[in-house]
């Protein structure tokens, strides 16, 4: 065996959380991944390595060159020959009809170690998102999985309709969507039963899930109505009328809809799960963006003097997790927190201390800068007072605290940036009008947000692209900037903002 090691891994059919822990782990140690188009790019959110989408037919891979199967082959042996870890990361399971059994037979034969993760299958995935069990007890002791590809109609087939037709079981066609209505006709003529009950769900497990249910003789009209698009599977036997009872899956509050994210991506995290888990389709559209500092020296030098200062300030999350991180960095732990006093911003700020298993000594009621100036006054007389904060914000601190002759020594521990311009895929949909609702969390966002406007984006908005703020002074920011507020939250949290939606949406 010679080189690296390659990872056939399922990614999962589309929902970013339907993907193996071990896959994650995977993910995690790769030195490069290699995706497959059915993959869904958000679980290659919080990954840093190196990845490279590849394509086997031209559809939704626009200035993307299509590659072989050979040449994807070629990738991964010359990859693991320079002694990389790679993941080959294929939609659903690798193994079901997803020709990974190809590329690990390729990898043995140029002596490259591989292992097999296997991934949730579209089949079992998007049935269970439709409410379908293929093996309900009382409808089907079997279930069988098709490929559609082939066409049933030419006499070298390698399926027997007639077999088919008189499986004991459900019946589930892969890659078969524009030959449904010949895969109908010859399972009807083997002697199927047209009234047998049938279903096409089209990119299922994903907030763009749609499902046609209806009578096997009827399926074929039904979806062409219904303008269902690739990926689809067709789901034939009795189980499909199960749905009538539990489907789940397209009743959440926000099915379906796209919901802008306008932070920076770094921290975007939790909304894109909030988001999922409502069924809308988070797309990101950072208007800042957060890095280390350009220069860590004055940071080191304040760490080497921390014993001189009486308080550590931190105005923000990632003041607190830059600054904690820098000091393990540079061989420190938090003993050497020991004899100062520490205050937060607000709740979040002190959240991201209590990660490292320190309390917040001071935190103001109301979460602003002349709240904590205000509420340090008292404290801190004649007293050194570090800040770890960002490139920007305001001086707020510094002259409050001059009037008690406290001096407040700010350091940069990160930097935040006004991004230059958003990715391609965000931006296509941004110009097409395709994104629902755009949550818009801080006045600086807002203003941002502005910057990066098109004229053709501006006409979408208020129409069908919404704009949704998180309090009344990002609501006046937006209206500063000539753009108009469709929704405000209540609690001012990206949870009042996906509330905020809800509530509009039901109206
Ligand atoms: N290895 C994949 C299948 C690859 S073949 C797996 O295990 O799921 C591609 C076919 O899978 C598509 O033509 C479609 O029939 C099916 N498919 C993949 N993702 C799907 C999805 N989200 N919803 C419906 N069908 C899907």
């Amino acid at each position: 065996m010679a080189g690296g090691k390659v990872y056939l891994v399922g990614a999962g059919p589309g929902d970013p959380g339907l993907i193996t822990l071990k896959g994650i782990e995977c993910l995690q140690k790769a030195d490069l991944i290699l995706y497959d188009g059915l993959v869904n790019p958000l679980i290659l959110q919080h990954v840093s390595t190196e990845v490279e989408r590849t394509c086997r037919v031209s559809e939704g891979c626009k200035n993307r060159r299509v590659l072989q199967q050979d040449e994807i082959n070629q990738r991964l042996i010359s990859a693991a020959l320079e002694g990389k870890t790679v993941v080959r990361l294929k939609g659903g399971d690798p193994f079901i009809f997803g020709r990974g059994s190809e590329e690990a037979a390729a990898l043995r034969n140029a002596g490259i170690e591989f292992e097999v993760v296997p991934g949730i299958t579209a089949a079992t995935a998007a049935a269970g998102y439709a409410g379908i069990s293929v093996t309900h007890r009382a409808h089907a002791s079997a279930v069988a999985l098709i490929t559609g590809h082939e066409d049933p109609t030419k006499p070298d087939s390698a399926l027997d309709y007639d077999v088919l037709a008189k499986f004991p079981g459900t019946l589930v066609f892969y890659m078969g969507l524009h030959k449904l209505e010949r895969i109908v006709e010859s399972l009807i003529q083997a002697g199927k039963a047209e009234e047998t009950p049938a279903a096409v769900i089209s990119r299922g497990t994903t907030p763009f899930q749609k499902t046609v249910h209806s009578t096997l003789s009827q399926l074929p009209e039904q979806v062409r109505q219904a303008g269902l698009v690739a990926p689809s599977l067709i789901v034939i036997g009795d189980c499909v009328s199960l749905r009538d009872q539990i489907a789940w899956f397209e009743d959440k509050p926000l099915f379906g809809l796209r919901i802008g994210i306008t932070r920076a991506e770094e921290q975007s995290e939790p909304e894109i799960k909030r988001a999922l888990e409502l069924g809308a389709q988070p797309v990101l559209l950072p208007t800042i963006e957060i890095g280390p500092p350009a220069d860590w020296e004055p940071v080191d030098a304040a760490i080497a003097r921390l014993d001189e200062y009486q308080w550590l300030v931190f105005t923000s999350a990632n003041g607190v997790n830059y600054f904690m991180n820098r000091l393990w960095e540079t061989g420190y732990d938090a003993r050497k927190l020991a004899r100062l006093k520490i205050a937060t911003i607000g709740p979040s700020t002190a959240a991201a201390l209590q990660q490292f298993h320190l309390r917040a000594d001071l935190v103001p009621d109301q979460y602003r800068a002349e709240a904590l100036a205000a509420a340090l006054k008292p404290l801190v007389q004649g007293q050194k007072i570090l800040w770890a904060g960002a490139n920007r914000g305001r001086e707020v601190l510094q002259t409050e605290l001059a009037e008690v002759s406290a001096t407040v020594d700010k350091i940069v521990v990160y930097e935040n940036h006004d991004v230059a311009s958003w990715g391609s895929e965000s931006l296509e949909l941004l110009e097409s009008g395709e994104i629902d609702w755009i949550g818009l969390s801080s006045p600086s966002i807002a203003r941002n947000f502005s910057r990066l406007l098109t004229e053709d984006i501006r006409q979408h908005l208020g129409s069908r692209t919404r704009l949704v703020s998180i309090s009344p002074v990002t609501t006046q920011a937006v209206k500063d900037v000539g753009l108009q507020i469709d929704a405000e939250a209540e609690e001012y949290l990206w949870d009042g903002i996906f509330a905020a939606i809800q509530k509009h949406v039901s109206r």
